[in-house]
């Protein structure tokens, strides 16, 4: 029996790429031998015409399907609907702007066939990525690594071959603050890797700005981490260590020399110092209640206007 593949594939104004898309895909899965396909397109409330093409292409060829969420919801959310709804056997997530080659797709099969749960598609060279983009990545997946028990691989992105049993064990994952690359990580499964080279946009913008990749940044961590908020504890425990040795200081100094009233400086910085450090700390501890909010709230991840 033939098996089945889905590619979920994420849209938000991608107007300009799409028809490259399409054209560079079509014939890669039409050559994998044994197997049907499926494309779910997820239109994460394009403003553009993207919608109207990839309706297009739905009426055409009926292995298109299109979920049209009812606003734009992020990357997550729009991957997150697509693997709802994908029925195949196995199930391929890649990017509309073919940074991700889709030549690999064949290798990622061959590799599924083989016996594996999850192929990566790894980035052997990101030199389209800009030095920044690329330093600041690597920064946040040591950190994150130390901090969480789960690794998450470097130079991985969302470009991967998952078997249904891996799609359906993510599928019981409740949380509505989806972090992928971590739920991803968390749910494990026999994994291979396969190099690639990252390939500038075919066209378009990237939609993600350096704003919106440090709040994903902050995500990762608290997602799969209560270190930061730990760290408060450990910080506190020091300073309260150190204040006991500068009062004992003080107090002998006093008895022996007597008071001679300076101590204006020490006080005004210990007092700066130390209200800023409880600031920080009270932040910290807000972006975790922030998110047990959005948790208890239970809304749905995304909201599909219809389905094509
Ligand atoms: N994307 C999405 N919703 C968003 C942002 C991005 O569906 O809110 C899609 C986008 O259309 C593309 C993929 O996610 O198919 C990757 O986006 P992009 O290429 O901008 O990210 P980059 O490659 O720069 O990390
Ligand atoms: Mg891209």
């Amino acid at each position: 029996m033939a098996s089945q593949l889905s590619l979920i594939v994420p849209f938000w104004n991608e107007e300009a790429a799409i028809s490259h898309f399409v054209r560079s895909i079509l014939p890669v899965l039409d050559g994998i031998a044994d197997t049907d396909w499926e494309i779910v397109c997820v239109d994460d409330g394009s403003s553009d015409g993207t919608l109207r093409e990839l309706i297009g292409f739905c009426e055409t060829d009926r292995r298109f399907r299109v979920l049209e969420l009812s606003r734009n919801f992020g990357k997550e959310a729009a991957l997150t609907a697509g693997l709802d709804a994908a029925t195949g056997d196995a199930v391929i997530i890649i990017d509309a702007d073919l940074q991700d080659p889709p030549e690999i797709i064949p290798k990622m099969v061959q590799a599924w066939r083989d016996g594996a749960e999850v192929v990566l598609g790894k980035r052997i060279d990101r030199s389209s990525d800009s030095l920044l983009k690329r330093k600041t990545a690597s920064w946040f997946y040591a950190l994150h690594n130390r901090l969480a028990h789960i690794r998450i691989p470097g130079n991985v992105g969302d470009f991967r071959l998952m078997d249904r049993c891996v799609v359906e064990a993510l599928k019981r994952l409740p949380e509505r603050q989806r972090f992928m690359k971590g739920l991803f990580a968390w749910v494990g499964f026999r994994t291979v890797s396969i190099d690639y080279v990252r390939a500038p946009r075919a066209a378009g913008m990237t939609k993600f700005s350096g704003y919106s990749l440090w709040n994903f940044a902050l995500e990762g961590f608290t997602s799969f981490s209560s270190a930061p908020i730990r760290l408060w504890t450990y910080l506190g425990t020091a300073g309260a260590l150190l204040s006991m040795f500068y009062a004992l200081f003080i107090v002998l100094r006093t008895i022996v020399w007597g008071n001679p009233v300076p101590g204006y400086t020490s006080l005004f910085v210990a007092i700066i110092f130390f209200s800023s450090v409880q600031i920080i700390s009270i932040g910290m501890l807000g972006e975790y209640i922030g998110r047990i909010y959005m948790e208890t709230k239970q809304r749905p991840i995304y909201v599909l206007r219809r389905t094509y």
